[in-house]
């Protein structure tokens, strides 16, 4: 059975983080892919655990040799998915992108069979306390991203799939179940 290149989406706060933690946890058949960054390390993050955090020299010289198979600019940073990691994984994992919405759609470009998901949060008022409760981050940082989860939201028309991050557990079964389906496996 031919494993599957997922892509994971959702605005800044949805709780990504910890529905893949869940996900990954929940399955060894799933792998994860590990991009690269030229922001800088935030508490408690790992180098090549969290992202690969390399320069910005680094990333565009990758950007020359067609390294990534997708990459964005935001936040005045770059991000990028390393392409030899992931179709190296895909050889024996589905594997998990968890990207923006654009390199969401320029992987689904490059490779159709992609199966594009976005976490929605249970209602935008949580989204926004969510936000508004992460102590690391400026007044203004938060409103960029308000800013940018709303424009993520609006494409959601262009996924495969939506699921609401209402309650944990109940959200990562959701995810399990719909993979499953998709590989064509009886639940
Ligand atoms: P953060 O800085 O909060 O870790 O991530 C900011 C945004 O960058 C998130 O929306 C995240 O999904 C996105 N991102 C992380 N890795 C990649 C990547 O490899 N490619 C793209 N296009 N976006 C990414």
């Amino acid at each position: 059975m031919k494993n599957l290149l997922i892509v994971l989406s959702g605005p800044s706060g949805v709780g990504k983080g910890t529905v893949l933690k869940k996900l990954l946890s929940s399955s060894d058949g799933y792998a994860l892919s590990v991009s690269c960054t030229t922001r800088k390390m935030r508490e408690g993050e790992v180098d090549g655990k969290s992202y690969f955090f390399i320069s910005k020299e680094q990333f565009l010289k990758t950007v020359e040799e067609n390294g990534f198979l997708e990459y964005s600019n935001h936040f005045e940073n770059y991000y990028g998915t390393p392409r030899k990691f992931v179709e190296k994984q895909l050889e024996t994992h589905d594997v998990i992108l968890e990207i923006d919405v654009n390199g969401a759609l320029q992987v689904k470009k490059s490779y159709p069979e992609a199966i594009l998901i976005m976490l929605l949060p249970p209602s935008q008022e949580a989204l926004r306390n969510r936000l508004k409760g992460r102590a690391t981050e400026s007044e203004d940082e938060i409103d960029r991203r308000i800013k940018r989860a709303e424009y993520e939201l609006s494409k959601q028309e262009l996924y495969d799939y939506s699921v609401v991050n209402d309650d944990l557990e109940a959200c990562v079964k959701r995810l399990n179940n719909l993979i499953k389906e998709l590989k064509g496996v009886n639940i």
